[in-house]
């Protein structure tokens, strides 16, 4: 019987050729399906600043369905370190240059993208070429057009997508989806959502310089708000404006400080979302026909706390939020279940994302959206 690696293995479930390949031939069938269950993949992560140092690798170790498998990073110094800590073989470690040598290691089966928002699309398309899975942080890049690139790149070699977008995968954020689903408090009528923390310290980091970043608030905490709005009204919006606040322009020279923007719906519910570098507000609440629900903390990493109008208090057991998006993927991979963050979601945040720079060009114009039912995963 021919053996499959996890590399073909990978490969026939992404071509769609492994379902023939088990009514063809049943032992090979129930080894897999043993196999599945207990697999866990090897992920590399891409770049070990600080998200990658205190969330993703701590979460890792708690992880079931996928482990810390290799590091990839531009700060020799970084390697022994984490080699050490976690217990990476040599073989595992990687730089920015002999990256895509690791298209020859069987070890890693996702790559996981954790660069500054611009570096997202060149690593993702690297990794899909060498055939491995991607996980692409969020912002997923920096362009409606980047975004494109790294689908087409994974569509082509058949490698699965998906964004690093943790509150997905959150059991707070599953059980407002189910409340809008179901409408356990009627129609949502009003949306307000707000994501923002105080960016102070050091004016030459990253995230202030447009080349790397993209944009500012709207980029790094915007994509919660524009989240929030769109899982709060199970919609994607039909129309946006928007306006930006600049209190601190000697500070944010190159990116936006503060923006917010309006969303219209097709059903006629609206959403009001603010974003910041400059003010805090981490907040989710919905307004229906026959109550309210809100999530307050919405997006930070946990745990989250929700109430409602019933005088419901929400509470799940903690987990770290990015074992479960980690693990949620990886099984999409091995059993085939949904994925929760696919690209075409992060595709469809950076649409509106330029929709609502473009409103503020035009001095708050109405952008017409025609994103239909694109990233919506109920
Ligand atoms: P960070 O600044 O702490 O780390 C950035 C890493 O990229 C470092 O290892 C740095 O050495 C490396 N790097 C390579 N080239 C660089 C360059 N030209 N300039 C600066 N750094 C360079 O950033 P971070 O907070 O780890 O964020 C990385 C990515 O993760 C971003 O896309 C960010 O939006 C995302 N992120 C997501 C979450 C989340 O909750 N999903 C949270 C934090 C960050």
């Amino acid at each position: 019987m021919k053996q499959l690696t996890r590399r073909s293995f990978n490969g026939l479930a992404g071509k769609g050729l492994l379902g023939s390949a088990l009514i063809a031939n049943m032992p090979l069938a129930n080894a897999l399906s043993t196999n599945k269950k207990d697999k866990k993949l090897g992920i590399a992560l891409v770049g070990l600043g600080s998200y990658s140092t205190y969330q993703l690798a701590p979460s890792l170790q708690e992880t079931a369905h996928c482990y810390l498998a290799g590091i990839v990073t531009g700060t020799n110094s970084k390697e022994a370190i984490w080699q050490e800590k976690y217990n990476i073989p040599k073989k595992n470690v990687y730089n920015y240059d002999n990256f895509d040598t690791i298209a020859d290691n069987d070890s890693i089966d996702i790559i996981y993208v954790v660069l500054p928002n611009s570096m997202h699309a060149d690593f993702c398309i690297r990794a899909a070429k060498a055939g491995k899975h991607v996980i692409c942080e969020k912002p997923m890049a920096i362009s409606v057009a980047e975004c494109d690139t790294i689908i087409n790149a994974c569509n082509e070699n058949s490698v699965k997508l998906a964004v690093g977008y943790r509150m997905q995968s959150d059991p707070y954020t599953n059980e407002v989806k189910k409340y809008v689903r179901e409408k356990t408090f009627g129609d949502v009528k009003f949306v307000s959502s707000d994501a923002g923390y105080i960016s102070k310290g050091n004016p030459d980091q990253w995230r202030l310089d447009k080349s790397l970043s993209g944009g500012g608030a709207l980029m790094n905490m915007g994509v919660y708000s524009i989240q929030t709005s769109i899982y709060g009204t199970r919609q994607n919006p039909i129309a946006v404006s928007a306006q930006e606040f600049s209190t601190r322009p000697e500070y944010f020279k190159d990116t936006d400080e503060t923006i917010t923007a309006q969303f219209k719906f097709a059903n006629g519910a609206v959403a009001h979302m603010m974003t910041s570098h400059n003010a805090n507000g981490n907040r989710l609440k919905c307004h229906c026909s026959k109550g309210w629900f809100e999530l307050d903390p919405a997006h930070s990493y946990g745990p989250i706390s929700g109430t409602t109008s019933n005088g419901d208090i929400l509470k799940f057991p903690h987990k770290k939020q990015q074992a479960l998006q980690m693990d949620d993927f990886a099984e999409h991979i091995l059993m085939g279940t949904k994925n929760v963050a696919p690209g075409e979601m992060g595709k469809r945040d950076m649409i509106i994302v330029e929709a609502i720079y473009k409103s503020i060009d035009e001095g708050g114009k109405e952008q017409l959206l025609s994103l239909g039912n694109m990233g919506i995963v109920s």
